[in-house]
């Protein structure tokens, strides 16, 4: 990654009042070619002009991103699609209808006129749009589709707050819009379209079971969306690369049962245990359920299993969190792979690069 040389600017707008001399100001430097960090209702993103392929090119750079991982162009208005790609499926406008802006990400073919990088090279382009005032004001005002991946140094978890995107990445964009804290605290739900029926590359703060009552099909989910081994390079690019890390040890502890928690728990401890006898200090990433029954580990809640939707919120400052503790490794429990619970082991079992242990 290159050394931290430009001059930040950092406006902060308020969402529920956004300031528009600020949003002018940022649109512009999108529109002459530059970097602009800015806050969607997921994670906040690292945006440039979608179809200038210098500026694309800068976002790579700022974020240490290897080359061949593709970003998502995200627009404000629904006409936008006929820029990014030709013949767009009424399957397409069904699901934008429901959904956006929101947390969903659609793979189509693209057309000539998107730059090579934003696509990595390949024949389709991931398309959203943001449900955040600031993210839709700055696109339209921009007068562009933005491509932006999360604002996140390659590998690190994403950032979820103005906090975050000022400690990773001042130095490295133009500007910085700090909007204080996301929504979702999660990516987008990433489906390829271009496939019948189409496959899930990236769960998100989307759950599938929703797509799915919308096209009325069952959307094929593989291996690698669920975390549990690295995409190809053909069907997913990108998440091939180990994402979301903490530089810490990361291990999650896994069951195909969560309906005796209480059971469950004590395999959890059992483990944890054993690596604190053997002088490791430990730091446990627990639901609300369990705690009770941890003894002597700190703990770092993660919310309520009733509640996914805050287990999700709570993931990426959990595990920014690990490596400010005084800790040598990190133990997560699971959770079941329903609604944003896929969308939550998927993070986590990529976060412990692979680290699973099943009891
Ligand atoms: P990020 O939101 O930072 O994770 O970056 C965008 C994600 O979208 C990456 O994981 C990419 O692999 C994925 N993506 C972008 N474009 C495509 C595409 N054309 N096909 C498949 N995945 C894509
Ligand atoms: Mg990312």
């Amino acid at each position: 990654m290159h050394e931290p040389v430009k001059p930040t600017r950092i406006l902060r707008i308020d969402p529920s009042n956004p300031r528009i001399d600020y949003l002018i100001e940022a649109a512009r430097v999108i529109k002459y070619g530059g970097l602009v960090i800015f806050p969607t209702e997921t994670v906040y993103g690292l945006g440039a002009d979608a179809m200038n392929n210098l500026a694309v090119r800068k976002i790579f750079e700022a974020k240490g991103r290897p080359l061949d991982n593709p970003l998502i162009v995200h627009i404000s208005d629904i006409n936008q699609l006929n820029i990014l790609s030709d013949n767009v499926k009424e399957e397409v406008y069904q699901l934008a209808e429901k959904f956006w802006p929101g947390p969903l990400t659609v793979v189509l073919y693209r057309s000539e006129r998107v730059p090579y990088e934003v696509c990595a090279g390949l024949e389709t382009v991931a398309v959203r749009m943001p449900a955040h005032p600031v993210a839709l004001k700055l696109i339209e005002l921009s007068g562009t589709p933005i491509a932006a991946p999360s604002a996140n140094p390659a590998g690190k978890p994403s950032p979820t707050s103005g906090e975050h995107v000022k400690r990773d990445m001042m130095g490295r964009v133009d500007v910085i819009i700090d909007s204080g804290e996301t929504l979702y605290g999660v990516e987008s739900t990433i489906i390829d379209i271009t496939r019948d029926p189409p496959l899930l590359l990236r769960p998100g703060a989307l759950p599938i079971e929703e797509i799915e009552k919308t096209i009325k099909k069952k959307i094929v989910i593989p291996e690698f969306a669920r975390g549990l081994i690295e995409a190809s390079e053909a069907i997913a690019p990108g998440m091939k690369y180990r994402h979301y890390a903490p530089s810490k040890p990361l291990q999650v502890i896994e069951s195909s049962d969560y309906s005796n928690l209480e059971r469950y728990s004590l395999g959890v401890f059992k483990h944890v245990k054993r690596l604190m006898d053997n002088g490791l200090k430990v730091v446990l990433l627990a639901s609300s359920e369990t705690t009770q029954y941890y003894h002597e580990v700190e703990i770092l809640s993660l919310g309520s299993r009733k509640n996914l939707f805050e287990v999700a919120r709570n993931l990426y400052k959990a595990l920014r969190k690990i490596d400010e503790l005084d800790i040598d490794i990190a133990v997560s429990e699971g959770f079941e792979e329903k609604g944003l619970g896929l969308t939550i082991m998927n993070r986590l079992r990529k976060a412990s690069g692979y680290n699973i242990i099943r009891i």
